[in-house]
């Protein structure tokens, strides 16, 4: 049976926007001009204003970009960078393509968060100075919610790190007045299509305030090229095209505006959910969430998930094996003691459906749903 109420809904989204889409789409085709040229351009000016940062440089995917700029940041050989437990694996994965090994932190039980309590202990029980193995750290900002960010740059210019931000999930998140993205030395975005500002394809961006960091991320994601044919090192093959880059353009123009109704449809579940017992919501004081995703805390978890899939109602758990604990990772030896709060998010972590265009009725039947399930009714 398919879901009646799914996780998000890009029909709905583009049947609001198709005349402002097919129009960008009909331009590029018959500019011919796919690779490169004023659309990529135009996205990324916009862009970088929209996230009050000075620079963007469109790249093929959020993973590509994290790669990217920690090959851009020089960070040496043999370096180690600090990524939180609960991620997607893409976090991790390009510490290692930018060959680098990824430190696991453990995150924290009120938000799902890394924990920069953990931070501190690893980098003064390495005794870590600047020259230490530990280059950089990768705060991922997490279901929309961003990092407490002041706090961890202390941490970092204490200890020299780099900081990449990964904004695949934040998109216009906000604390203490700052944008995902121009508050470390670079941000990382993806345009995934189910993220809070996707393409109709793979696409992603960097931003940064560091002029040279821009210039070394572009031209590493363009064959470290410097013209046609001159080439100053080799880089890679990863570029925003004009086509994704044109519809985002469109996107980029309502996304503050679904931001909003992803916010005011978390305030319906929040109050919604306020008095069903055995639900625990994640903190989300003090920070601009942005809801990328809704998520819950429940006992019982599994059996839930598939009582709400047979009433016809998607939700997924992001994610459900912690990044220590993957095959990929089976060689570190890890067990649940070192990271026991993220040991314990992954067996009760559920996301609802949430969307710009949910309706209070689908968010009800949702709630009444989860209730019964709970209830084991
Ligand atoms: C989606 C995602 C990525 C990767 O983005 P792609 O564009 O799919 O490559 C990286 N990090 C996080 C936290 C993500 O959610």
């Amino acid at each position: 049976m398919s879901a009646t109420i799914p996780l998000m809904d890009l029909k709905a989204q583009y049947a609001r926007i198709k005349t402002e889409i097919d129009a960008a789409v009909a331009r590029v085709l018959e500019s011919a001009h796919f690779i490169g040229g004023p659309e990529r351009e135009n996205f990324e000016k916009e862009f970088a204003a929209a996230c009050g940062a000075k620079f963007c440089v469109g790249a093929g995917n959020g993973t590509d970009s994290l790669m990217l700029a920690l090959r851009a940041a020089d960070l040496g050989r043999d370096f180690e960078v600090l990524v939180p437990a609960n991620s997607f694996i893409a976090t991790s994965e390009m510490v290692t393509a930018a060959g680098g090994k990824p430190v696991f932190v453990d995150v924290k039980d009120d938000d799902f968060l890394i924990d920069l309590d953990a931070v501190e202990k690893i980098l003064s029980a390495r005794g870590h100075r600047r020259g230490g193995k530990i280059k950089a750290i990768i705060p991922v900002h997490l279901y929309g919610r961003l990092v407490d960010m002041g706090r961890l740059m202390a941490l970092a210019k204490d200890h020299g790190l780099f900081v990449l931000e990964d904004c695949a999930q934040s998109h216009l998140a906000e604390r203490d007045g700052r944008k995902a993205g121009a508050i470390g030395h670079a941000g990382s975005f993806s345009f995934y299509p189910g993220k809070n500002l996707g393409a109709y394809g793979d696409g992603g961006a960097l931003t940064t305030n560091d002029e040279a960091l821009a210039l070394r991320m572009r031209k590493l994601a363009n064959h470290g090229r410097t013209g046609k044919y001159d080439h100053d090192e080799e880089g890679f093959n990863s570029r925003l095209d004009s086509l994704q880059a044109a519809i985002l353009r469109v996107k980029l123009r309502h996304l503050a505006s679904w931001t909003g109704e992803r916010r005011a449809a978390a305030a319906r579940y929040r109050k919604l959910l306020n008095d069903v017992p055995g639900v625990r919501l994640p903190q989300d004081a003090g920070a601009a969430h942005v809801y990328h995703l809704f998520v819950i805390r429940i006992a019982d978890r599994d059996r839930v998930h598939q009582r709400l899939k047979d009433d016809g109602i998607e939700t997924i758990v992001h994610y459900p094996t912690a990044l220590p604990f993957l095959k990929a990772y089976a060689h570190l030896g890890h067990g649940p003691q070192d990271f026991p709060v993220s040991a314990k998010l992954q067996s009760e972590i559920l996301s609802l459906p949430l969307y710009p265009e949910i309706t209070e009725d689908q968010q009800k039947f949702v709630v009444s749903r989860l209730t019964a399930a709970l209830q084991g009714a």
